[in-house]
């Protein structure tokens, strides 16, 4: 079976890149943020606080699959109740069965922050896909203006800061590179430079070259 974990931190590209490579390897994609998105939305929904644990457990036993196809899962409210539940351990533990579910049917490309170290430990696949805090804050910036947002470049390094510390922080499942991973460091690649690094990467690790 085939899994192609990706990990990274925020905006550094992982999710174009795994969709990418889902496509020309012929396997389903899964963008496990979103599940954390979701969850955190379900608890902003009912106006509870995503740290509290007892609420943001409940609300990801009660995930539905349908709720990964909302609207409202991007944006700076998402991201940070979504890296807030995401330190969670019982949120993690909900999450769990699902991810490795999902892949069990003949593989997968799974791309998220702890694929590689907790989810598919195992993989023979694993990058670690990064570039710089500046670089990934103006990429990030530059998608929000083209959705007709009016964030400003600065704020948006903040935040995204901020998220990465707290998903590099955490007791549970923290942000790290396997140590088995290959990471890629698009800072000075366009999307096509890296897409052609993580194929190259991925058919060196399943023996294709
Ligand atoms: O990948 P994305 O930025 O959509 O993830 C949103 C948040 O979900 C991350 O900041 C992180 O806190 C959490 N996450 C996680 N583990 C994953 C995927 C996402 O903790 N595998």
């Amino acid at each position: 079976m085939t899994i192609v974990a990706i990990d990274g931190p925020a905006a550094a590209g992982k999710g174009t890149l795994a969709r990418r490579l889902a496509a020309e390897l012929g396997l389903p994609y899964l963008d496990t943020g979103l599940l954390y998105r979701a969850v955190g939305r379900l608890v902003l929904d009912a106006n509870g606080d995503p740290k509290d644990p007892a609420i943001a457990e409940a609300a990801a036993r009660r995930l539905d699959p349908a709720d990964l196809a909302r609207d409202d899962l991007r944006g700076p409210a998402a991201d940070a109740a979504s890296s807030a539940v995401a330190a969670i351990p019982g949120v993690r533990a909900a999450l769990l069965d699902f991810q490795r579910g999902f892949a069990t049917k003949g593989g997968a490309v799974l791309d998220g922050r702890d694929i590689g170290t907790v989810i598919f430990p195992e993989a023979r696949t694993k990058l670690f896909v990064t570039a710089s805090p500046a670089e990934r804050a103006r990429r990030r910036w530059l998608e929000l203006l083209a959705k007709g947002s009016d964030a400003d470049l600065a704020t948006v390094e903040r935040d995204m800061r901020d998220r990465d510390e707290r998903d590099s922080a955490r007791a549970a499942a923290p942000l790290r590179p396997a140590e088995d991973a290959v990471v890629i460091d698009t800072t000075d690649m366009d999307a096509e430079a890296a897409f052609r690094a993580a194929l190259a990467a991925v058919r060196m690790r399943l023996g294709l070259v």
